[in-house]
């Protein structure tokens, strides 16, 4: 069949038009440091477990899954209640494919035609887009120029537009600036007295901070959800897992657009061996967040800005043209991201050998520049 045709020729939704999909590039170089995985495999005892569980779910595959994925919520809300400082009952968690997915879920219910949604940027680009595909209005809210949020004008920037879901992301990415509690709370008041609107912590990589995870926050808090995924602390990018904790109103909410049996068996068998293993797989994040502190420390060492980080990845600079520097990186086998920040780029903490690879590129680039 002939490409005689392009997307804008086709009906689509008219805010679709002209605008390209989300894409970190996946390119086959010896060193990725772009998409802040873990670059750790799974360890064999648990890939051993997981064709085990695969296996027996694989039996009933003739069936649907379980639609309220029961056991694997239980699961993430035993491990939420042992490293979250509060307890969490099953009725306050949700599951879907990737957090991405979650977010999607929330923005379907509480965003949507004729209502908006506000993030903080630089941040986390895909929500922004979620709620372009979701038809929700997209607010660009403030941060300051070391890319911490000014509570002051984040406040005034709720009151200004009324959003009916502000998201705040800590550890933000691409900058891995963690945000205080103290700043979520006024925010939280300030988006009730505003609309009341839902409030969305997304901590997809809080694992990795020097702070404790804001998940206390939700209690007597009825708007405020935090969200988290298996994509980055347990190694699982592949799995597509991600989950909130919210008051059990909110999960009854999201049932409204969920898919039935989005979560399919296979998913949820895979995800429930990977919790069996939660210990094995945070010991890979003590090794990430020491190579992180390394990477800031060589980093600075070698003359560049580095922004404070609480992620397992690391935003770099400064750069006249972010662009031309990030394809010199690539240029040495070393693949970044560039998120289009300007003067920034951003590294994800490897192996120590990958980690090794970069520093010895931009180092070079640095010796290059002057
Ligand atoms: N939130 C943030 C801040 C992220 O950086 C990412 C992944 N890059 C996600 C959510 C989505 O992760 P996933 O869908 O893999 O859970």
């Amino acid at each position: 069949m002939t490409r005689d045709l392009g997307i804008d020729d086709l009906p689509i939704r008219d805010e679709l038009r002209g605008k390209s999909p989300y894409g970190a590039p996946q390119l086959d170089v010896p060193v990725q440091l772009n998409t802040n995985e873990n670059p750790y495999e799974l360890p064999p005892e648990l890939v051993a477990r997981i064709a085990e569980r695969v296996a027996a779910a694989a039996r009933t595959l003739n069936r649907y899954p379980d639609r309220d994925a029961v056991e694997l919520r239980t699961e993430l809300a035993a491990y939420l209640t042992r490293t979250g400082r509060h307890p969490v009952a099953r009725e306050n968690v949700w599951a879907a494919n990737g957090s991405n997915e979650v977010i999607q879920q929330l923005l379907q219910t509480f965003g949507g035609p004729g209502r908006t949604a506000i993030g903080f940027e630089p941040s986390y680009s895909m929500h922004a887009l979620i709620a372009r595909g979701t038809g929700t209005g997209w607010i660009s809210g403030p941060r300051r120029a070391d890319f911490t949020i000014d509570t002051a004008a984040a406040e005034r920037a709720v009151a200004e537009h009324r959003p009916d879901v502000v998201f705040i992301t800590s550890p933000n990415n691409p900058t891995g600036t963690a945000v205080a509690a103290e700043t979520v709370l006024a925010l939280y008041e300030a988006a009730q007295a505003a609309k009341p609107s839902l409030v969305v912590v997304d901590e997809a990589y809080v694992e990795f901070s020097h702070r404790d995870s804001l998940l206390p926050l939700i209690e007597g808090r009825p708007n405020l959800v935090v969200s988290r995924t298996m994509s980055k602390a347990f190694g699982a990018a592949g799995l597509r897992l991600g989950y909130l904790a919210a008051h059990p109103a909110v999960v009854d909410a999201v049932q409204l657009v969920r898919l039935p049996y989005h979560l399919s068996a296979v998913t949820q068998a895979t995800a429930l061996a990977a919790l069996e293993h939660t210990d094995t797989l945070l010991g890979y994040v003590e090794q990430l967040k020491a190579e992180r502190d390394r990477l800031v420390t060589e980093l600075r060492a070698a003359g560049f800005d580095v922004t404070e980080s609480d992620a397992n990845f690391i935003q770099f600079g400064t750069f006249d043209d972010s662009h031309t520097a990030w394809q010199k990186i690539l240029d040495r086998g070393v693949l970044v991201r560039d998120n289009g920040v300007p003067g920034w780029l951003r590294v994800t903490a490897g192996t120590p050998a990958e980690n090794d690879a970069f520093l010895e590129a931009v180092r070079a680039l640095k010796k290059e520049q002057h």
